[in-house]
């Protein structure tokens, strides 16, 4: 069996399949393995876009978004996008899951996936039956370090009626909690750290390539024989009796189309000799987006945040936030440091605190598409960004929510002024057109090759590409919907629960 990408999914994958001795398992991946320091340091997640390790890629011009072109950072990595996350760790509402069993039966709902979350978590800060305690990936829950700034904000929200939960990830989702990470003794633990240690490394039936990048698959009809790689520009090839593309939703969609598996225009356009007519490849994507800069100056300094910035989420009903039931519409986070989106001033680190909103349902729809044949031409990424009204509706009702919140006395101690939006910033049209200038990826792209029981779904519910025996897709592109929250707990989930299946098949 060849896995394709040592990411998230990739490395759940491939580690759990390898358990079994008897199970040959190739894994191969893009990047290298982790040697960047600053990788390990929580405070410098945002600092790590751009660098040699991030296939740094960009969307094109969005119209609901000023015409911005926005930087999509992905990791090009043993441990993929987990190595450059911001480690928030949060499962999601159990409805969320509810289109996913509509697409592809029970074991995708809620209850489907936790046996998988359970497995895959580390979770000691107390126990409940829907929490792992002995799994590979930590879940950190932090009390002390929690900033002077969040735990005001969190009392004001509390203040406002807003649920006051343990944590986002033991029952209800709406409320407020500090954020769970994915920490181990103060370093970032990425999903290689947890799921491929040196042991695991070292199993004699797993073969880790690294450096080698997959152009495409070799196709003999229904069937896959393996991949061509490329390495230092040479390009070979690599048989396989299975393959399992965890690529991610980005790289998936892309890796199906070179092998000529997509929409027949789309190749065509993109000078690919169309093998099998899929419409649905590439299509489908969503992405969560946060707007950058609610920012407030502070009375007095502001210490620097022992975390990761970003230190509390808040999911909110935005029609009634002291809603606590059900899956919420809009998220709120306090960040401890000013955050602003490119072209806007906010204050010096350690003089502003923001709150970011975002929208968890986003209802527009995007696609990626090859712009040629080779994976040296960059992707066509074109999420449609606030396309629809919904979107664009409930990012106001976010917006102004964060700011009820930023101005609740709770928050007087620390808040001087609202500098952006700032005051003059009222009208529904004001708030349209700051959302359209600040709004910024959440990071979160998911969907591309959508799982479902139809026969448009690009793979189906067991995960295997419709139309070819023994190819598989298991990653954030086989989402049908995106969840509430960041996604990569879900992601683990999927890939844990994929593994568990396919081991017993
Ligand atoms: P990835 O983890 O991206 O793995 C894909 C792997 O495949 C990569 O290693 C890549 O190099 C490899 N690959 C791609 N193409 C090829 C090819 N052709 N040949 C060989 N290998 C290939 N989620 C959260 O839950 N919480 C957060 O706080 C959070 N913050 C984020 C912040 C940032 C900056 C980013 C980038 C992401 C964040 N996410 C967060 C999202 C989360 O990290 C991803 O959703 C998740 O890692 C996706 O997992 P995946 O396995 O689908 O893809």
């Amino acid at each position: 069996m060849l896995v394709v990408g040592a990411g998230s999914a990739g490395s759940v994958v491939a580690s759990r399949l390898s358990e079994d001795r008897s199970c040959q398992v190739g894994l191969i991946e893009a990047g290298v393995m982790p040697s960047d320091p600053d990788i390990a340091d929580p405070l410098k997640w945002t600092m790590l876009q751009g660098r040699a390790y991030d296939w740094a890629y960009r969307t094109v011009p969005q119209p609901f978004t000023a015409n911005r072109v926005h930087e999509w950072p992905r990791g090009k990595i043993v441990g993929g996008s987990s190595c450059l996350h911001a480690m928030a760790y949060v499962r999601g509402h159990p409805d969320d899951f509810e289109p996913w069993a509509a697409a592809g039966g029970e074991r995708w709902s809620f209850s489907g996936l936790l046996p998988g979350f359970v497995r895959s978590e580390a979770f000691t800060a107390f126990d409940a039956p829907s929490r792992g305690r002995s799994g590979p990936l930590d879940v950190y829950l932090p009390d002390a370090e929690v900033s002077p700034v969040v735990r005001a904000y969190m009392a004001a929200g509390r203040a406002m009626g807003i649920s006051a939960l343990t944590d986002h990830n033991s029952g209800e989702l709406a409320g407020t909690s500090p954020n769970s990470l994915n920490i181990r003794a103060g370093r970032r633990l990425s999903v290689a750290d947890a799921y491929l240690p040196p042991e695991v490394r070292a199993r004699p039936n797993l073969a880790l390539l690294t450096a080698h990048e997959v152009e495409h698959l070799l196709l003999e009809g229904q069937r896959a024989t393996g991949v061509a790689v490329v390495r230092d520009g040479e390009t070979t090839t690599v048989s396989a009796d299975r393959i399992v593309l965890c690529a991610g939703a980005v790289s998936s969609p892309l890796i199906l189309m070179r092998s000529g598996i997509g929409d027949a225009d789309t190749l065509k356009q993109a000078g690919i000799r169309c093998l099998a007519d899929r419409s649905d490849v590439g299509r489908n994507l969503q992405d969560h987006l946060l707007v950058l800069g609610n920012v407030y100056s502070t009375k007095k300094p502001l210490p620097p945040s022992r975390l990761q910035h970003s230190e509390s989420l808040m999911y909110l009903h935005g029609s009634d936030i002291t809603r606590s039931t059900g899956s919420p519409d809009i998220v709120l986070a306090c960040v401890v440091a000013p955050s602003a989106a490119d072209g806007l001033s906010a204050p010096p680190y350690g003089s502003a605190f923001t709150i970011l909103c975002g929208v968890t349902h986003p209802t527009s729809r995007g696609r990626i598409a090859p712009s040629g044949p080779g994976r040296a031409d960059a992707p066509i990424i074109d999420p449609h960004y606030l396309e629809t009204e919904h979107d664009r509706a409930v990012f106001r009702t976010a917006l102004k929510t964060a700011r009820t919140i930023g101005h609740h006395p709770a928050l007087d101690e620390w808040r001087d002024v609202e500098v952006l939006p700032g005051s003059a910033v009222r009208s529904d049209a004001d708030l349209d057109a700051f959302v359209a200038s600040a709004a910024s990826t959440h990071h979160h792209p998911a969907g591309t090759c959508r799982m479902g029981g139809d026969a448009d779904a690009v793979v189906d519910p067991d995960l295997r590409l419709n139309g070819f025996d023994n190819v598989f897709i298991v990653d954030a592109s086989v989402m049908p919907t995106i969840p509430s929250g960041p996604i990569n707990a879900a992601v683990v989930a999927i890939a844990e629960t994929w593994a568990t299946a396919s081991a017993s098949a």
